[in-house]
């Protein structure tokens, strides 16, 4: 009883799974996207929800996408790494396999995921945020998950925190993810790297030799070695970071953050730096409860068991 599937469709892969009610994966498939075709993806995610359903009593079906979803949960309006505009995702899966079906941001997906079922349990208002090469974002508050009117809330990376700062790929100057991302830790090293060569000697060495040419993985490693230039970039990304979440609790006041994606895998790096920078941002601070700043615990599965979890509760 009780099983639903979810579907985590992203640019490259389609990831699926039956899950049960305490967010355990029972079965799991895995298959390219074809990103470049919005009917050939509604049949591949049908294909792999018709052979996960053989075999098991599925109530529903939860899709995370990645991309603007409305709030009726139901068409994607825009998403920046497929081909879907206006894309009526649910009608046209639920058509195909017979199953009730929601559509959910993937990133929404996620923060459920780990509200639910990882680092969040038991807490019942958790901030989510997936540090990757942009900012995505999660809200859970009073126990449900916030998707505001349109269906467009919690998109963390889009905080304009600097006027007229650097430019972002959503169109607008200086927001977050510019400054707290992977993104940003490349481009604080590279400029480092440009201003001080010689307090880059390890990462130009690792990157062969031209500031432009660093990438985060070679910023990662020289920083583990001591090189100045890339923990100072981790130090500045640590820094918005906390700044960015102090913004984020004087709004929401959460009980926890969790902070997930690719970044997140070198937080030993740089997770104290940003604890530090919550705590002397924080507004009211010394008058207050600071919340917890967790790691996420779910990897990289958390997006189609949140997905699957939300189809349960449609
Ligand atoms: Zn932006």
């Amino acid at each position: 009883m009780g099983l639903t599937i979810g579907v985590d469709i992203g640019g490259t892969k389609v990831a699926a799974g039956v899950v049960d009610q305490d967010g355990r994966i029972v079965e799991h498939r895995l298959r390219p996207t074809p990103a470049e075709n919005p009917e050939l993806v509604a049949d591949t995610i049908a294909q792999v929800v018709k052979e996960l359903a053989e075999g098991h009593e599925i109530e529903a079906v939860g899709l995370g996408a990645a991309g603007f979803v409305d709030e009726t949960r139901s068409i994607v309006r825009f998403a920046p790494n497929l081909a879907w505009r206006e894309e009526p995702l649910q009608k046209k899966v639920s058509d195909l396999v017979g199953l009730p079906v929601v559509v959910e941001n993937d990133a929404n997906a996620m923060a459920w995921a780990e509200a639910r079922f990882g680092a969040g349990r038991g807490e019942s208002h958790v901030v989510c945020v997936t540090v990757g090469t942009g900012i995505g974002g999660g809200i859970v508050l009073d126990g449900s998950l916030y998707r505001g009117r349109w269906g467009m809330g919690a998109e963390l990376g889009h905080m304009q925190v600097i006027p007229d700062g650097r430019p972002c790929g959503c169109g607008n100057l200086g927001c977050w993810e510019q400054y707290a991302s992977g993104n940003a830790l490349v481009a604080e090293a590279r400029l480092n790297a440009e201003a001080d060569p010689a307090s880059a000697a390890r990462l130009l060495e690792i990157a062969g030799g031209t500031p432009g040419d660093v990438e985060g993985p070679e910023v990662t490693d020289a920083a583990r070695e001591g090189d100045p230039a890339s923990l100072a970039a981790f130090a500045s990304m640590a820094e918005w970071i906390g700044r960015g979440l102090s913004d984020l609790a004087a709004v929401l006041d959460p009980g926890c953050f969790i902070l997930g994606g690719g970044v997140s895998r070198a937080a030993d790096l740089w997770i104290d730096r940003a604890r530090e920078s919550f705590a002397a941002n924080l507004t009211g601070r010394g008058h207050r409860p600071l919340a917890d700043i967790r790691l996420a615990e779910l990897g990289a599965s958390a997006g189609l068991v949140g997905a699957a979890d939300l189809a349960r509760r449609r």
